[in-house]
């Protein structure tokens, strides 16, 4: 029998959690160091270069890797040989209490992203607890755990069907891709979860994107059965619709398709995916009782020797002069460097702003918009010398339905975010004059260097969501929609899909 102490495991998920805050897995950067060689389009390749970057940068800071440090969740395999010395502690206790450790750390403080109430008040509970556990007994004298922080952005592109037997599975893959736009930050991976029953898919999913990226392993030994060959079958497809490093357009969007199955009923066929993101963060160890799990850092010469740099023909942009005529100009793709202050806001302060114009009073001193960018950001807490911890963009599809108030009623000129806007928000900023600009997804700590200066403007109270003014020296965006409404996220994979030409362009 063997005993484990709850201050062992608590320790681990602690020590676990800091390590994937700014450690990828050596697996991840192997495989996006190798799409990164491969890749064609520029635009892409840019994107990846700067998350490599952000990658070395976060390993020699410790600073997380991706401003979003998650929602932990927890797999644990239990041996039924196992005792505790609880310390009157639940397991999901040792576990919570673990997320506290890692996320209050005051040498790398994470952000706190878990709201409670979250159909009601959705107030933040500061410590990013609970995780998320999902545990099963099996035989054996040890516990094997899986610590994983998603990020939000990809956790909300999971996605689930019913289909009937006869279906095809890859027919579904290939036209739910799409449908999942570039909020999932690719390059990353696809678990999917095929049989079981609803909750069982889901879980399946969850559960395969904990497996080390391994396809290119596959592809060179061959697959020895049928989900192996669905695997490989499924990472040439979905990467020949060209959708491409944060949906730019371009010949890599998933590094590996991972699979788990279970038998399922004979009226079903319930398949699940979700999809990990450029911040894929994971951890697997062991306790045998033996004290707290030992965790060997990587070296630094493990990530390749990538250096980004802005891009020759970058567009020099001072926020404080900028006019309609010269962000007419813009096109998508163009690759810009701001300089100057922008506001932020991200969900919580749109929805107060939308609540304050909608009584007609006017917005708190300092929120003046007029002739303005905002960023859709929720930065990590600085620590030490920083002025801002990582602060890369967040999903701008989900301010979508604030964007016509935004540009109509506040005179703001553009905004600065990640992911693909949706027809409506396009429409708007077509009728508006204005420009949407992606910063790249996973590159927080990179874009964080931009910034010079962070000054409190109001809402307090939303923590990491309140509106603050940032000043920006050479912050690297991309032109993702410009006056005419034209879109780069549109553009770019139907372009990538012609040029790759396995999947045909259907015009719409
Ligand atoms: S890389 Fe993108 S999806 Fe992943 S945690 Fe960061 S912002 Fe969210």
């Amino acid at each position: 029998m063997t005993t484990i102490h709850h201050q062992d495991l608590i320790a681990s998920i602690a020590e676990a959690l800091q390590f994937i805050s700014y450690y990828h897995p050596k697996d991840y950067i192997d495989a996006l160091a190798a799409a990164y060689a491969a890749e064609e389009s520029p635009a892409a390749k840019d994107a990846m270069a700067q998350i490599l970057m952000n990658s070395r940068l976060c390993a020699q800071g410790h600073r997380p890797i991706c401003q979003d440090t998650g929602i932990v969740t927890v797999f644990m395999k239990i041996g039924m040989e196992v005792r505790w010395d609880s310390g009157g502690l639940s397991i999901e206790d040792m576990v919570n209490e673990g997320v506290r450790r890692a996320y209050l750390d005051p040498d790398n403080r994470l952000r706190a992203s878990i709201l409670a109430d979250p159909a009601g008040a959705r107030s933040n509970t500061r410590d990013n607890t609970p995780a998320v556990i999902h545990m099963t007994l099996v035989p054996g004298h040890e516990v094997e755990v899986s610590v994983a922080a998603k990020g939000g952005g990809s956790e909300n592109k999971s996605k689930f069907v019913m289909l009937n037997p006869s279906d095809s599975i890859v027919d579904w893959v290939l036209k739910t891709v799409p449908t999942m736009g570039a909020g999932w930050c690719p390059p990353g991976m696809l678990g999917i979860g095929i049989g079981g029953t609803a909750e069982k898919a889901m879980l399946m999913a969850k559960e395969a994107l904990m497996e080390p990226i391994d396809i290119q392993h596959l592809r060179a030994r061959g697959p020895s059965n049928r989900l192996e060959a669905l695997r490989l079958e499924l990472y040439d497809k979905v990467n020949a619709l060209g959708i491409g490093a944060q949906g730019l357009g371009g010949l890599t969007t998933v590094l590996d398709v991972k699979i788990k199955d279970y038998p399922t009923h004979a009226a079903s066929l319930p398949v699940a995916m979700i999809p990990n993101c450029a911040a894929t963060r994971h951890l697997e160890f062991t306790l045998d009782g033996s004290g707290p799990a030992v965790i060997t850092p990587p070296r630094l010469d493990d990530w390749p020797a990538v250096s980004w740099q802005p891009a020759a023909d970058a567009i020099h942009v001072d926020l404080g002069r900028i006019t309609h005529e010269e962000i007419a100009a813009w096109r998508p793709g163009d690759r810009l460097l701001l300089s100057g202050k922008l506001l932020t806001g991200r969900d919580a302060a749109h929805k107060r702003i939308a609540e304050i114009l909608g009584r007609g009073e006017p917005l708190p001193a300092g929120v003046d918009f007029r002739g303005r960018f905002i960023y859709y950001v929720g930065p990590v807490d600085p620590v030490r010398d920083e002025v801002v911890g990582p602060a890369g963009p967040t999903t701008a599809t989900r301010m979508d339905k604030f964007t016509d108030l935004m540009l109509g009623e506040t005179g703001l000129m553009g905004m600065v975010g990640k992911a693909e806007r949706g027809p409506a928000a396009i429409e708007s900023i077509r009728r508006h004059g204005a420009v949407y600009l992606i910063a790249v997804g996973g590159a927080a700590y990179l874009v964080a260097k931009a910034i010079r200066a962070s000054r409190l403007v109001a809402f307090e109270e939303l923590g990491m969501e309140a509106i603050r003014e940032l000043e920006v020296e050479d912050m690297p965006v991309t032109v993702a929609v410009d006056v005419r409404g034209d879109s780069v996220h549109r553009s770019g994979p139907r372009e990538w899909r012609m040029r790759i030409g396995k999947i045909p362009v259907v015009e719409e």
